[in-house]
């Protein structure tokens, strides 16, 4: 078993090495090894409180001050989630994929989580398809504010730019992701020879197109999940292992053959 990890680990070390453009593709399987709670699954939020209004959206635009005045009530659902998000660290995984990048065999991230693990872990080239919680965005010019730096003093409150009503930035349901969003992640995808699929089943859209994409191109899927997803058949390499334990591992040996 170990061997078998170790063989996969420098197989994926040798592909990262010898290609140009890697993207990581995150999903909620490497926050859930930092303690955040998943949404589906036995232990996930709404599983236990419920699923969540699928017209968010749709409600937000009908009465932005409404939404807003809910929001500064949060639900249990949304208390637990907070309260985990609080105690939450990033990973060693995390920390493996801030080195990738600076040691440059990693060019981006695309995530599909909110929780604002990469940045604490020091990542800077970071695509978030769903946007992040610590933040506020305008509905108008797409401006975006860390939470805690923006005074809220009427609501809703209004894009200092632009006048525009400003949201959290985390994409409802129903909301469309932000162009400007996609199309970095579609300009990343068509650049990247080599996909790490990372805690992620990408069975979502938009994320679901990305690996497609790749492999289309004749680009490598590499895959770091300890569980089995659809992708896993299409990938060339599957790594089964949490991210906190593989990325780390990979880490090394890229730095063996950079001194070697
Ligand atoms: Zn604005």
């Amino acid at each position: 078993m170990n061997d078998e990890l170790d063989a996969a680990i420098d197989q994926a070390a040798a592909v990262i090495a010898a290609s140009r453009h890697v993207v990581a593709l995150v999903g909620a399987g490497m926050s859930a090894e930092s303690g955040i709670p998943t949404f589906r699954g036995k232990e996930g939020i709404w599983t236990k409180h419920g699923e969540p209004d699928l017209r968010d959206y749709d409600r937000f635009r009908e009465d932005p001050k409404g939404w807003w005045e809910q929001r500064m009530k949060p639900s249990p659902a949304m208390n637990e989630l907070a309260a985990a998000l609080a105690e939450a660290v990033p990973n060693e995984g995390h920390f493996a994929l801030k080195e990738m990048e600076d040691r440059g065999s990693l060019q981006a991230i695309i995530t599909q989580n909110i929780d604002n693990m990469h940045q604490i872990a020091g990542s800077t080239n970071i695509i978030e398809i769903h946007g992040n919680r610590t933040k506020l965005r305008c509905t108008v010019c797409s401006n975006r504010w860390p939470l805690d730096e923006f005074p809220i003093d009427e609501l809703p409150p209004s894009c200092p730019d632009c006048g525009g009503i400003v949201k959290g930035d985390t994409v409802m349901f129903g909301e469309p992701i932000p162009r400007e969003v996609l199309d970095e992640c579609i300009e990343q995808t068509a650049r990247c020879d080599c996909m790490l699929l990372i805690g992620t089943s990408a069975v979502v859209y938009p994320a679901a197109q990305f690996p497609v994409d790749v492999l289309r191109a004749g680009g490598a899927l590499i895959e770091i999940n300890p569980e089995d997803t659809p992708l896993s058949n299409v990938s060339q390499l599957v790594i089964r292992a949490g991210s906190g334990t593989a990325l780390p591992m990979i880490l090394e040996r890229l730095k063996e053959k950079g001194d070697s």
